[in-house]
């Protein structure tokens, strides 16, 4: 699956964020269907929107239709604060984490689901299905990852491109944990006592293990063919500087300044694309500002000093698994960073 997202613009917005930083993913349920949130949320004085609602069924033209086809709206811009989170009160956790002020609204992105909820109940009230909770969550991995390019490629908008670079690079900062992918009762408590707890059909609620979860779990892992973590790379000007080891498909980061290089405290070599230039498979890459960045094995002028290999022991304290953790600072052999990364080879 993938996120789709189209744009049905409300007027219903505060125009900015009012210099705050996004800290948080907030989560609704409609008590209702995509189609009504979009009436709502567009037309009438209601004052009430979200950035996103996520759904099915919607009846708009060219969107898809089925459950199966499961999507998201954008209603507000992300460089704009929605009117969804602002009915702050004591009984939520908000206040005692945050305080407040300022208002929520400017310090979140939110996010409306369909939750079916004029079914009959025993119909599936209140239920959100599963097509839209896995859709809701791959939209909060595209927001998470802070990489504003996938974001427009997906759909998403915001005022300015400025705008949409700023927040998504706020975004990329969040840790997903109970305090920052939360519902909207977090924030409203008791005035929002089934938003999203269990209701009606629903019993479960927001299922928010399930999505910090999913939310931590790295997809992006390099697969190492050479580990050399802490040694230091000159990257050539003009070397492209990429999301992943390919020509076409990955996303261009930047370019190396004529007249420049970059100095790269590197993690290992990856097999990736062929360049032409040098006509090797092999990428460098580092952790480097919460992503893994690479460039092709031609843009390298100089890669030093060579770092003694793991010892015995350490070998034999790694046992595989995943990696926890990154680094690409230098290491000394006993690091937790340089462990980790290991475990990637499981060596
Ligand atoms: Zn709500
Ligand atoms: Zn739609």
């Amino acid at each position: 699956m993938t996120v789709r997202v189209f744009q049905v613009p409300s007027a219903k917005h505060y125009t900015g964020r009012a210099g705050q930083a996004v800290i948080a993913l907030v989560h609704h349920r409609m008590v209702g269907t995509l189609a009504g949130t979009d009436i709502t949320f567009t037309t009438g004085t209601r004052q009430a929107s979200t950035n996103f609602g996520v759904g099915y069924d919607c009846g708009k033209i060219g969107h898809p239709k089925t459950p199966a086809g499961a999507h998201v709206h954008q209603y507000v811009a992300v460089d704009d604060a929605a009117w969804g989170n602002g009915n702050l009160d004591v009984s939520g956790q908000w206040d005692d984490l945050y305080g407040a002020s300022p208002n929520p609204n400017y310090r979140t992105i939110s996010i409306e689901h369909h939750d079916n909820g004029g079914a009959a109940l025993g119909s599936g009230r209140g239920v959100v299905i599963e097509e839209v909770i896995a859709q809701s969550i791959e939209l909060d991995q595209l927001l998470l990852s802070g990489d504003w390019l996938a974001w427009k490629a997906a759909g998403i908008r915001a005022n300015t491109d400025a705008g949409g670079a700023a927040v998504s690079a706020q975004v990329q900062r969040i840790v997903p944990t109970p305090r920052t992918i939360v519902d909207h009762n977090f924030i409203a408590g008791k005035l929002k006592p089934y938003c999203w707890k269990p209701w009606s059909d629903d019993r479960i609620g927001f299922p928010q293990a399930r999505y910090i979860a999913a939310l931590t779990e790295e997809t992006d892992v390099p697969t190492l063919t050479g580990y050399i973590p802490g040694q230091v790379a000159v990257v050539k000007a003009t070397a492209n500087i990429r999301s992943a080891p390919q020509l076409a498909t990955a996303t261009k980061i930047r370019a190396v300044l004529v007249g420049s290089t970059e100095t790269w405290v590197v993690t290992g070599w990856v097999k990736g694309d062929i360049d032409p230039d040098g006509g090797s498979d092999q990428w460098l890459c580092r952790w480097a500002g919460g992503r893994w960045e690479y460039t092709a094995k031609s843009n390298i002028t100089s890669l030093a000093p060579a770092v003694a290999d793991c010892t015995a022991a350490e070998a034999a304290a790694c046992s595989g698994g995943r990696v926890e953790g990154y680094t690409s600072g230098r290491t000394d052999g006993t690091s937790d960073e340089r462990t980790r990364i290991r475990n990637v080879l499981g060596i």
